[in-house]
Order: C-alpha cells, then sequence, then structure tokens
C-alpha cells in the first residue's frame, strides 16, 4: 500500500487555510503538520508549493447517460467520471431513475448496473420518483437504508416526471419522518405547457423561446410552493438549480424564517445569459436547460445568494447532449431539443474564476464545491474535507496557470463547450481519488471500475 505525502502547499478546507504537508495511507488522510516539521516517510511525495491543496469536488447533481426526450445523454459513467476527474471532482451524484409503474428498486438497480465496474471516481445515487403512490411512498425508508437518502419530485414536465401537490405532500411527510431530503424541480410545468403551446402556434420555434416560456415567475411560483408544502409537511427542502432571481428572494424569505429550505444553483446561471440562448443559426440550442438561462441581470442576486449562504451548492445539472444529432432534434421546434448541458469538468475552473474576480472567497469555493454538498447528502467527513479519516480524494490545484475551455481539449463526451474560448485562471494538476492517482500532473492515469458506489447517510446540513 502506497504512502503520499504531499508536501508544501496551502491546504484549503472550508474551515481554514493553513500551509501544511498532508500524509495518506490506505488511501485515507493520516494526517496534517506544518510544512517540513514532520520526518514521515513516504513512496511517493507530490511537491504542492506554490500550489492550492484541495477536498476533490463533490458534484451532487449530474445525469451521465440519462434518457430524454428520446435519445440519451451523451457521457456514459465511464466518460463523464473520467472528465469529472479531469476537472477535479472526486465524488458525483447522481440520479437513478424510477421507470412509471416500476418499483424504486428496479430503477436502482437499472442505476447501479450503468455505474457499476465504469467509473473513474466515486458515485453515489439519488432517486428520481417518476410515480408517488402508495407503493414507491413505502419504499423510500428502504431506499434510505441503501445509502440513496434523497428523492427528486418534479413540478414541471406533465405526463413525464411531473407530481402534482398531492404526491409530492405525501413523499414530504415520508420524507419528514424518515430523514430522507426532498430535491425539487420547482416550475410549474402545467403552466409552460400552455405557453409553449402558444409559442409554437405562433411560429416562435428557435431555441429563444425556451427561454422566453420558461418565465421566472413560474420558477418562482413553483418555489413558494414547494416551500410551503414543505412546511406543511414538516419536512426539510432543496430546491435544484436555482436560476431566477425571484427564486433565490423566496428561498431567502423561507430562511429568514429559521426554515430548513435549501437552494442549489449551477455555473451555467452565473457565467451564462439568454444572450446565449438568443445566438443565431440554432446556436442557442446549445444553452438549452431546464431551468432556463435568465437575462444577465439575475446573475448578480445568484452571487449574492452564494455569498449570504441563502444558495448552498453549486452543481452543474450535467446531461451533455451533442449539438450534432441531439440537440438538432429541436430545429423547428424549440420544445423537442433536449434539456441540459455540459459543466462536470468546468465547475471547479469556473468557481475558482468567481474567487480571482472577487464574487467568493476560497474557503467559500471550497463549501459550496465540496463541504456543504457532502454535508447536504450525508458523505461528511468521508469527502469534502482534508482531515485525519477522510478519504485521500485531494486535488493539486495551481491558481496561478491560465487555460481556455474549449470542446478542444475537453474531456467530456460532447461535440461543444458551453463555456468556449472563455480563458480562466487556474487549473487542476494532480488528482488523487483514495489516495491512487487519477491524474497525475495534467496525464490520466486512472481507469474505469476505480470508482466505488458510496451509500450515503442522511441530511447533515444544518446552516
Ligand atoms: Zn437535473
Amino acid at each position: 500500500m502506497t504512502r503520499t505525502l504531499i508536501t508544501g502547499g496551502l491546504v484549503i478546507t472550508a474551515a481554514d487555510e493553513v500551509h501544511a504537508d498532508v500524509l495518506i495511507e490506505h488511501g485515507r488522510v493520516v494526517a496534517l503538520a506544518a510544512p517540513g516539521t514532520q520526518e514521515w516517510a513516504a513512496d511517493r511525495v507530490i511537491d504542492a508549493s506554490q500550489k492550492y491543496v484541495i477536498p476533490g469536488g463533490v458534484d451532487a447533481h449530474t445525469h451521465m447517460e440519462l434518457p430524454f426526450g428520446g435519445t440519451f445523454a451523451s457521457d456514459t459513467f465511464e466518460t463523464g467520471t473520467r472528465a469529472a476527474a479531469w476537472g477535479g471532482t472526486t465524488t458525483i451524484v447522481d440520479f437513478a431513475v424510477q421507470a412509471k409503474s416500476e418499483p424504486l428498486r428496479a430503477g436502482l438497480d437499472a442505476w447501479m448496473a450503468k455505474a457499476d465496474g465504469n467509473c473513474a471516481v466515486d458515485y453515489a445515487f439519488h432517486m428520481i420518483m417518476s410515480d408517488v403512490n402508495e407503493s414507491t411512498l413505502r419504499e423510500m425508508p428502504k431506499l434510505v437504508e441503501l445509502g440513496v437518502s434523497s428523492f427528486k419530485l418534479f413540478m414541471a414536465y406533465p405526463g413525464v416526471f411531473y407530481s402534482d401537490d398531492g404526491q409530492i405532500l405525501r413523499a414530504m411527510q415520508v420524507a419528514g419522518d424518515t430523514g430522507g431530503l426532498i430535491m425539487m424541480h420547482a416550475e410549474n410545468g402545467i403552466a409552460i405547457d400552455v405557453l409553449v403551446e402558444q409559442a409554437l402556434a405562433r411560429g416562435e420555434t428557435d431555441p429563444r423561446y425556451h427561454g422566453e416560456v420558461r418565465k421566472a415567475l413560474l420558477e418562482a411560483e413553483a418555489t413558494h410552493r414547494a416551500i410551503q408544502l414543505a412546511r406543511v409537511a414538516g419536512s426539510p427542502l432543496y430546491v435544484v438549480h436555482v436560476s431566477a432571481q425571484e427564486a433565490v428572494a423566496e428561498l431567502a424569505a423561507a430562511r429568514d424564517m429559521g426554515l430548513p429550505v435549501f437552494g442549489e444553483t449551477c455555473p451555467q446561471y452565473l457565467f451564462l445569459s439568454t444572450d446565449n440562448l438568443a445566438e443565431p443559426d440554432f446556436e442557442g440550442a446549445k444553452y438549452v436547460c431546464s431551468t432556463p438561462l435568465r437575462p444577465k441581470e439575475h446573475q448578480a442576486p445568484l452571487w449574492r445568494g452564494l455569498r449570504t449562504n441563502d444558495l448552498q451548492v453549486v452543481s452543474t445539472d450535467h446531461c451533455p447532449f451533442c449539438f450534432v444529432g441531439q440537440k438538432e432534434l429541436g430545429r423547428g421546434d424549440f420544445s423537442k431539443i433536449p434539456n441540459d448541458l455540459p459543466g462536470v469538468e468546468n465547475r471547479m475552473d469556473l468557481l475558482h474564476q468567481a474567487v480571482v474576480d472577487g464574487h467568493i472567497s476560497r474557503r467559500r469555493w471550497i463549501e459550496i464545491a465540496c463541504a456543504t454538498p457532502a454535508r447536504m447528502f450525508g458523505l461528511y467527513p468521508q469527502k469534502g474535507t482534508i482531515a485525519p479519516g477522510s478519504d485521500a480524494d485531494v486535488v493539486i490545484y495551481d491558481p496561478h496557470a491560465t487555460q481556455v475551455l474549449s470542446a478542444e481539449t475537453h474531456h467530456m463526451n460532447v461535440d461543444y463547450s458551453a463555456y468556449e474560448g472563455r480563458t480562466i485562471t487556474g487549473q487542476v494538476e494532480t488528482v488523487l481519488s483514495r489516495g491512487e492517482l487519477v491524474v497525475d500532473q495534467r496525464k490520466y492515469t486512472g481507469h474505469a471500475g476505480h470508482g466505488a458506489f458510496v451509500p450515503r447517510g442522511l441530511c447533515q446540513y444544518l446552516g
């Protein structure tokens, strides 16, 4: 068993920034000490002077191989987790999907089989409930026991994933009783479908209309409704991919009342806008996701929410579809464009850029990208920090390097980058997953099958 010593770097966690040597053995962090003060023997020494030593990223929202609109997300668990590793993310929490009228367990087994033996880094699952009924409600506590302690419901996509308010309330009641966490896609899908139909009837078929019909008010309304239902049920609530400032305001108001209500946003809402959706020649399809990109004015309230802790987590909602052959399914009808975009490789870098730009501090970077997602989903302190006993998921990050994001150089299995040509200060240099080198000075040394399923405990986040 290899003993690894990382010397001389600035170790950054959500709590601290300290120059320290880090000793790793049997896949775990064993000890930290002031640089050069210990005579630790090691088989491998990694010099991290002038570099950051940070916990591997925890991306709590990915969709590898997701079936959507007659096609599949283009990253498999193999390609997607390899790209995650390249980007300094060492744990993903993906979504197993319950097929309508099937048990939750069948969906979980199907997703376990897709991931098993294929992942470069560790993975866990949330459960998408497509069908809340007596039998799936009874299954929820069993899923929690299996380490799948969060359940995603949709107020959008009628006829597909949609749950009505009664179903949502019932699932929240079970979550409240068992310690499970309800994750909500908060958009009023019934109203949106009316607006989609009316837009198409007017001949408004371009990608930019995707953003116009999925109105910020309909995100805010659904967010408000989800919060009230959670209050009635006595359960905590985690709202996924918050994009509208009006929705941030609903979360902030709930949190001001002391309610256990949490919000996630994604890099696309922080760095992109409806300007991208309006790009000509159908290029806007690259940026079709739900919730949709918003006008630029929404970015500042999202950054503020991340600073004030009205938003706690940045995940990617990584769900890539190639422009050629996949996004193109929606030429002439924006409602047929597969939703969502690639990002699992870019999240840690984009958020470091946010540090450079002054939006967030270094420790807040680690908090929203590593520590809080681990706490929120019952993985802390195994994941999300660098401390004795934690998994040795460690990234050596060069804060001075510059890179240009591009589909030419990224490792995600998709033919475009949502951030094409963007210059980033900072770059992942070396990545360890449970002590094993998966990226060694920008050479990939990992392999499919190293990544293991991580059963999760209950939500540990109370902040
Ligand atoms: Zn999603």
